[in-house]
């Protein structure tokens, strides 16, 4: 499993490794995530049922964080959060494939990880034009 190293005798002070292995708010890992935004996927799960098993009734879903809101107004503030700008970023290299460690290992043509542009799911109201071109400069500034 990989992480952080875990030194020998520590009886404390080590939350954040065993936060590895708590699965209680466990989402899905980001190879799965990158699943999930291809286009054929993301209409999906933008678009789903109503299930009463889930916050906001699965109505408003982030697809980079996996997660679901109550309602409109918590999922546009979670756009501007630093954990989903955080999952942006770490989504745009492209996940680790049985393809790229048999470049790796010399079959064919090596070449670097593709590194993508993602963007925030489009909004399901609709936005006025200067709100949004004052999201960018926020993204800019980061
Ligand atoms: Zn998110």
């Amino acid at each position: 499993m990989p992480g952080p190293y875990r030194r020998k005798k520590t009886h404390f002070g080590d939350t954040h490794l065993k936060r590895g292995w708590c699965t209680k708010r466990r989402t899905k890992d980001l190879d799965e995530i990158d699943k999930d935004i291809q286009p054929e996927n993301a209409e999906k799960l933008l678009k789903q049922e109503v299930d009463f098993d889930r916050p906001g009734l699965a109505q408003f879903y982030c697809i980079h964080c996996a997660r679901y809101f109550i309602n409109s107004t918590a999922l546009s503030d979670h756009f501007k959060t630093k954990v989903h700008k955080r999952r942006l970023k770490a989504l745009e290299l492209e996940p680790y494939s049985i393809e790229e460690s048999e470049r790796a290992a010399g079959k064919g043509n090596w070449k670097t990880a593709d590194k993508r542009k993602i963007e925030t799911q489009p909004s399901k109201d609709e936005e006025s034009p200067n709100k949004r071109k004052k999201e960018s400069v926020d993204e800019d500034s980061l």
